[in-house]
């Protein structure tokens, strides 16, 4: 018997983790699926691109995209201690001050969040109004130093960019390089950062390979996870609540396969009702990207970890292209009509990357990548079957709404711009995925055959103060007891960002509001908890 029930490692559960686990009086179980983070590609930054489609990533795929050619798009996430944060590209963003105002969520406005922002940081450049040092997350200067990388920022300088040393100060417009969640060169996901050091706590239980099935009920108060590990099924009590932090993929699933959906969606997949709640696997947004690749006849890219001195250089001292996060450099801009803040984002890739990865690089090259910021389109998480071991079905839907693809369009034309600019057109001499012309007909269909999700989904249980709501301010789910989400699947929208950071502030704030509840809510948000009386 626990006080409460984690459900996965990634970037919020192990920030729960360690937070409720600080008060030696409360018993806390975190259940993750995958294994420990033990494989060495994890904690050396490049090993990166070795780990798509091994035992630590779901390997799931979208269904057929209507406007991306009918291709299925591949949406890596980690399935392992520390999660998505144990497997993805370590940039450093909070996202626009806006997107958390326009969320429009009392106790969720960037005046609420930003506080976590900075207890969550350990800036290397030190504290400053803006940042933090001494917090968990460790931030640092990205330490490859690849020539390219240097040469996209001078050249969207050139383009007319303005140049910016710090995404996360007073503008976030412009292009740089970007800061990452490293120490001394080393992978900082969640897991190390939060988790390792709760993990002596007698407290805190960790078990990895096991995973969450269903939520067990008794009525409408949830009291624990039936699980399996290895074909075993085991069920796991919580006496005070479940917080569900699967992800944006993982924890719509685990509601509607325990009969938290939409009532036709259930029965055709023969489970049984216990809450009609049709937003539940909704509302999914991610960030298109699409991307042009270059082969460069200069030797300077991250294949230069193949030469002799590379592995030496990062044993001697955690630099050289061992230590680059890949998306080294890249930037913030506005392509749409009186954009209110940045809806276009670059990463810059120092590398000829060829089908995500999958592909190893044939030379020199570099790959750049503009995705779109605030897409209007909504996709969908949707399950397969009533197994859990099924993959659920996910429609991201991209360009089906509004201006998304005018707008890519326009993103890839300021990235052209870029790199024909005199600081980097000599590593883009060679064209090796590029448009066909830079007609709009050209860079419509060059979109519609290279979009991939940038890995930034979210939304599909959203929180909000109205009834379609999947969870209220405080992240309980509306209609049960004892159940929260807590994870990157409550953001309304997607932050104008990446999204490891924003999901650890949230979580952060949410770690807050379980262990101090009503004290840290603000008079609207207490008026409305008052409305809808408190549970846990
Ligand atoms: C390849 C890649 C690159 C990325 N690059 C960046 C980047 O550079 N910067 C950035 O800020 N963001 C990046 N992101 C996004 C960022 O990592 C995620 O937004 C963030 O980690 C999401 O956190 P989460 O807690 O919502 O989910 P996750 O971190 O995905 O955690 C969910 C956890 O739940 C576990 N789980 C799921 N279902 C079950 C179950 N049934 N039972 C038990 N456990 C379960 C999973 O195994 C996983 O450990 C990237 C993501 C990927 C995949």
């Amino acid at each position: 018997m626990y006080d409460y029930v984690i459900v996965g490692a990634g970037s919020a559960g192990c920030v729960l983790a360690n937070r409720l686990s600080e008060d030696p009086d409360v018993r806390v179980l975190l259940v993750e699926a995958g294994p420990p983070d033990t494989n060495e590609n994890i904690h050396v930054p490049l090993g990166y691109l070795q780990l798509g489609a091994t035992e630590v990533d779901w390997d799931y795929h979208s269904a057929p995209e209507e406007h991306c050619d009918g291709r299925r798009i591949v949406l890596p996430r980690g399935k392992v201690l520390g999660g998505s944060s144990s497997i993805n590209a370590m940039v450093y963003i909070r996202g626009n001050h806006l997107d958390y105002d326009e969320w429009g969520v009392a106790g969720w406005s960037w005046a609420d969040l930003a506080p976590y922002f900075i207890k969550a940081e350990d800036n290397e450049r030190g504290a400053s109004e803006l940042h933090g040092a001494g917090g968990p997350l460790p931030v640092s200067e990205e330490r490859s130093h690849n020539r390219i990388s240097h040469a996209f920022v001078e050249a969207g300088v050139e383009a007319g960019l303005p140049r910016n040393d710090d995404f996360n100060g007073p503008t976030q417009d412009g292009v740089g390089m970007y800061q990452v969640t490293q120490r001394g060169g080393m992978r900082a996901s969640a897991a190390v950062a939060y988790l390792r050091p709760a993990m002596e706590r007698p407290n805190l239980e960790v078990l990895t390979h096991m995973q969450v099935n269903r939520i067990l009920f008794d009525g409408t108060r949830a009291v624990g996870v039936e699980a399996s590990r290895l074909g075993e099924p085991r069920e796991l009590r919580a006496e005070r609540e479940v917080i569900l932090c699967a992800g944006a993929y993982n924890s719509p699933q685990l509601l509607m396969l325990s009969g938290v959906g939409e009532p036709e969606h259930l029965a055709m997949r023969e489970i049984e009702v216990l809450l009609d709640q049709p937003a539940v696997g909704t509302n999914l947004s991610d960030h298109p990207a699409t991307q042009l690749v270059w082969t460069t006849p200069e030797p300077e890219s991250l294949l230069l970890a193949l030469e002799p001195d590379a592995l030496s250089e990062y044993e001697a001292t955690q630099t050289g292209p061992f230590a680059s996060n890949f998306a080294e450099a890249g930037g913030f801009a506005r392509v749409g009509d009186g954009a209110p803040a940045p809806d276009i984002q670059f990463h810059a890739v120092p590398l000829q990357i060829i089908d995500e990865g999958a592909k190893d690089p044939e030379a020199h090259g570099i790959w750049v990548s503009p995705c779109l910021l605030t897409e209007r389109s909504r996709g969908s998480v949707r399950l397969a079957s009533k197994d859990p071991t099924a993959k659920p079905i996910v429609h991201n839907a991209f360009y089906s709404e509004g201006d998304d693809m005018q707008r890519m369009i326009a993103g890839l034309r300021l990235a052209l711009d870029i790199c024909a600019r005199p600081a980097l057109a000599k590593y883009c001499a060679d064209p090796f995925n590029v448009p066909a012309g830079d007609s709009e007909e050209a860079l419509r269909a060059h979109a519609a055959r290279t979009t991939f999700a940038i890995y930034h989904p979210v939304g599909t249980c959203r929180m909000g103060t109205d009834a379609a709501a999947v969870v209220d301010e405080q992240l309980r789910v509306n209609g049960l007891e004892g159940l929260r989400v807590v994870d990157a699947s409550v953001m309304p929208t997607v932050p104008r960002g990446n999204t490891n950071a924003p999901t650890i502030a949230l979580a952060e704030r949410a770690a807050d509001l379980i262990r101090h509840g009503r004290a840290l809510l603000g008079p609207a948000a207490q008026a409305s908890a008052d409305a809808e009386p408190a549970v846990a």
